[in-house]
């Protein structure tokens, strides 16, 4: 299944690597090698074409077995442009691999006990396996509201992994169900044969539903784990150290080649839709293609990456194309394997 990048700024999720910069090449870079080459592309698209292959039928297989197919309901309140999109995505990617699912909206009115009570609801039902509640709910409903109501989520159905329940299994090492993105790039670490235990990986950034959880990925699969955020002092130096370098930010080219140690694994989680055409030249050099698409767009995608890391990484996930698509496969193999756990088979 090909899933489509579309246009808005964050979760730009199902990248497809049609804007790809990173030139293929068959050699992989091992650590510590010689930079000045193209780093090996980390092809996270054509990773997640292939399980969402093999979710398929296992998705058919479920639905024969039990009468009716793993379910999903996506909880949208509101009228925020971009969240329509990335629930779009998720509903249409679903569909396709024969999930059911089911999108519950309510207006941007709607109170944070309205929110709660359908979540509630969703919790008892038969034929909802997982509960997703799009990010961000209204402003008007308060700071703490988006946690709280993960944290009503009932934890077999928490396919995003972001209530404290889940995420409390996850730092005691005894997950149920984890966040999609960074359980994505260890799907993809593992399929390009990276390895992960005795190395030292740096995450750059420490949200709750990227950076920390990346990190204690890592930590589970043996890595020494850095965790780096915007206190971090000499940040490129502590970068530099990384065998395996996570770029979880949200600021366009931030990692540049001197953050980079020659041969490294670097993956890029950032997804910036660029607008600034001096931001675009700092990106690209006159005359490169994706500046060009820049300029008769007016904007472009780019990772947390700078592209000139390629002459030094030993790996690179592009952006699009890397790390995106692999978020909402992540999501439908969370849903099966809620469906899977909770009535068997
Ligand atoms: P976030 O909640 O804004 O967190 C950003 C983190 O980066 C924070 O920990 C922040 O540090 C740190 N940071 C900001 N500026 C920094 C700097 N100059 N130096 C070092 N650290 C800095 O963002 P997020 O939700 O984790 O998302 C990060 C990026 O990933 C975004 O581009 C987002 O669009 C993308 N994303 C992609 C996917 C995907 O499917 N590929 C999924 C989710 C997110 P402090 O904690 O000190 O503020």
């Amino acid at each position: 299944m090909t899933l489509r990048q579309i246009a808005p700024a964050r979760g730009e999720e199902h990248g497809r690597n049609d804007e790809g910069t990173v030139r293929r090449a068959a050699d992989a870079c091992a650590p510590g090698s010689a930079g000045g080459m193209s780093a090996r592309v980390l092809d996270g698209q054509a990773l997640a074409n292939r399980m969402q292959r093999d979710i398929k039928p296992e998705v058919a297989a479920f639905a024969a077995r039990h009468g009716r197919p793993p379910g999903l309901a996506i909880v949208l309140v509101g009228d925020d442009p971009a969240s329509h999109v990335y629930v779009n995505h998720k509903v249409k990617a679903g569909t396709e691999a024969g999930f059911r699912v089911d999108l519950e909206r309510l207006p941007a009115t709607a109170s944070l006990s309205d929110v709660l009570a359908l979540v509630q609801r969703l919790n008892g039902s038969a034929v909802h396996d997982g509960i997703l509640v799009q990010s961000p709910l209204p402003k008007a409903m308060g700071a703490g509201a988006e946690q709280q109501v993960f944290d009503t989520i009932a934890v077999e159905k928490d396919v995003d992994g972001f209530s404290a329940e889940s995420v409390g299994l996850l730092v005691q090492k005894r997950p149920k169900l984890v966040a999609c993105t960074p359980s994505g790039v260890i799907e993809l670490l593992d399929s390009e044969k990276i390895a992960i235990a005795g190395r030292h990986a740096v995450v750059v950034g420490r949200s709750d539903i990227v950076g920390k959880p990346m990190a204690m990925l890592l930590l589970h699969r043996d890595a020494t784990v850095t965790i780096c955020h915007s206190k971090t002092p000499n940040l490129a130096e502590v970068c530099r150290d990384a065998d395996i370098l996570v770029a979880a930010v949200g600021r366009p080219g931030l990692v540049t080649r001197d953050f980079v140690k020659p041969g490294a694994a670097v993956v890029d989680v950032g997804i910036n839709r660029v607008t600034d055409p001096a931001i675009a030249s700092r990106l690209y050099p006159a005359g490169h293609k994706r500046l060009a698409l820049f300029q008769s767009k007016g904007s472009i995608l780019v990772g947390d990456v700078h592209p000139e890391v390629e002459e030094v990484a030993g790996a690179l996930t592009p952006v699009p194309g890397g790390v995106g698509p692999l978020t909402i496969t992540m999501l439908m193999a969370n849903t099966l394997k809620a469906a899977r756990e909770r009535v068997g088979g």
